[in-house]
């Protein structure tokens, strides 16, 4: 652990395990990945955690449904969502199950300090409980008959609709309510603990509207983790596995490690479970006399539009609309996947996917900007300096053209918006320079340059400042897209800058390697072909041309 680097601890939330992972799980991750990236980039020493949320009745019950004890279930199903981050070329440096004993030992002493500090206490629980959600309900929240689905005098979930189970057991409770006060506090003093605002502002209002103690105990079944003194109770799945993100970083077992790493900077969230992060987590924390996180930041949900008629409909397996990462890789490759999850869709948005949107992102700013930026400066170099970068005249870098101009502060317009996780905003900064680069290959006509040995200061000029761009671009679009950036960087014999840990250092203009060896390879991004991308799913694999 070098502990001179400032720490930068990101997470995802732990994955529940009813189902195999799905196209929310990775953007998710690839979205916490970015970040983590980019962090390494500049200079932080990165702790990027995920893993695995395994308790709770609605585990229980898928298990016994499936002939397998709970542990079984967790157990073939956690390897999927292991080979979904490595597909995704996610670079966690942790995975964590909550049915691992150093989570057990965690949630065990938190719960202990939060009761020793007065802000837990028995009683008994009577109300509504929505299984599929592992969430409670008094009985001014419950939605009462439902009469077009035929569930009349049920009692259903305000928030999904399904029907709610009534739970009527002895129960040890966490004084919520004590923490109004001191939560309203946060948000005002710390306006980015929740983000965006649109989410602040929902938080905000569910909170002045008063909160209410949580039953965090249940007696009705045992797959969860016991309750350090009560031996009948488990503790309550989201109080289990809200405490992840602190086991992990040494709570409890590692004081060195845990002082430098907490409070995590950055929680990712879906909008639907902000009131999980952002109102009980921090309270939970405040409980224990722990510090709260830096921010949490809450993304939206990824719909799908209809191509015929345009509108955005949820995925669902009943409207056969359903979206697999497997089936998107095949179709971009894993770095177009990622580039257009993270930059069509604003991150903390609800974006309309669409299978003709991703072959139009793909190949406007992937295959035809991009790289064919790449494929015809890497080509003039090879031929007009024989296979190598051109040799540079002495302050060739101090001298103003079309290209230093667009780069001229663009590393710090990029961080600005990828720090604040805009990297729609980021990645159009970048693509400003690959459009400008591309322009200026269309003006300057290197290829006539060529023909005129009198103007061959000029042809090296141009062609210096175009490999100096694309050097440029494939570092701030390494985050975004590691492995073709790690590629061009390559190509360029610049590998030794790969994973640099001085982003600003190494976009500092000018600094391409001169006189060195360039490798033309294969297209970065093979154009899709027109035929079938704008289709359907099933014809996503044969979409693709020539790779
Ligand atoms: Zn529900």
């Amino acid at each position: 652990m070098d502990t001179v680097q400032p720490s930068y601890y990101i997470t995802t939330p732990i994955y529940y395990v009813n189902a195999a992972p799905h196209l929310g799980t990775s953007y998710t991750s690839v979205l916490a990945d970015v970040q983590a990236r980019l962090r390494r980039a500049t200079g932080h020493n990165v702790m990027f955690l995920t893993g695995t949320d395994e308790h709770g009745e609605k585990v229980a019950e898928a298990a016994a449904e499936h002939g397998m004890t709970p542990q079984e279930w967790c157990d073939s199903l956690v390897p999927a969502f292991k080979e979904l981050l490595q597909l995704l070329d996610v670079t966690n440096d942790d995975f964590i199950r909550t049915t691992e004993p150093r989570h057990t030992a965690a949630v065990q002493r938190l719960m202990s300090v939060i009761k020793d500090n007065g802000y837990i206490y028995k009683g008994s629980y009577d109300g509504w409980y929505c299984v599929p959600e592992e969430t409670y309900f008094t009985d001014t929240q419950v939605r009462h008959a439902d009469e077009e689905r035929g569930t009349e005098g049920e009692h259903l979930c305000p928030d999904c609709g399904r029907p709610l189970q009534r739970v009527q057991e002895e129960s040890w409770f966490f004084k919520l309510s004590a923490f109004q006060d001191r939560l309203l506090e946060l948000y005002r003093d710390n306006p980015h603990f929740v983000e965006p605002e649109i989410r602040r502002n929902e938080v905000v209002s569910f909170v002045e509207g008063g909160l209410k103690d949580l039953s965090i105990s249940r007696t009705s079944f045992d797959w969860g983790i016991e309750l350090p003194f009560d031996d009948g109770h488990v503790t309550y799945v989201w109080f289990d596995a809200l405490i992840n993100y602190l086991t992990a970083v040494g709570y409890g077992s590692d004081e060195a490690e845990f002082a430098y790493r907490w409070p995590a900077q950055a929680h990712l969230v879906g909008k639907d479970i902000i009131r999980f992060h952002c109102v009980i987590w921090p309270a939970m924390l405040m409980a224990a006399g722990l510090p709260v996180p830096e921010e949490v930041f809450a993304h939206g949900f990824l719909t799908v539009k209809n191509e015929e008629t345009g509108a955005t409909e949820k995925m669902s397996k009943s409207r056969g609309n359903v979206v697999s990462p497997a089936t998107v890789v095949d179709l971009l490759g894993v770095d177009g996947y990622r580039y257009y999850f993270m930059t069509d869709v604003k991150p903390g948005t609800d974006g309309g996917i669409s299978w003709g949107r991703m072959e139009q992102v793909y190949n406007t700013d992937l295959a035809n900007s991009w790289g064919n930026l790449v494929s015809r400066t890497l080509n003039m170099s090879a031929k007009y300096f024989d296979g190598r970068t051109p040799v540079m005249p002495e302050g060739w870098d101090t001298v103003e053209s079309p290209l230093s101009q667009v780069a001229d502060g663009l590393v710090d317009r990029y961080l600005e918006a990828m720090y604040r996780f805009a990297y729609d905003e980021g990645a159009a900064a970048v693509m400003e320079l690959v459009h400008a680069a591309n322009h200026y290959i269309e003006d300057m006509e290197p290829w006539g340059l060529a023909k005129d040995p009198a103007r061959a200061d000029e042809l090296a000029f141009v062609i210096g400042s175009l490999v100096e761009a694309i050097r440029v671009s494939a570092h701030l679009l390494a985050p975004l897209m590691p492995s073709t950036s790690a590629e061009v960087l390559h190509r360029l014999s610049a590998e030794g800058e790969v994973g640099t840990r001085d982003l600003k250092a190494a976009c500092a203009w000018g600094g391409f390697a001169q006189g060195a060896s360039v490798t033309k390879g294969d297209a970065l991004f093979p154009r899709l072909v027109a035929e079938g991308a704008a289709q359907k799913g099933d014809k996503a694999k044969a979409a693709k041309g020539g790779r």
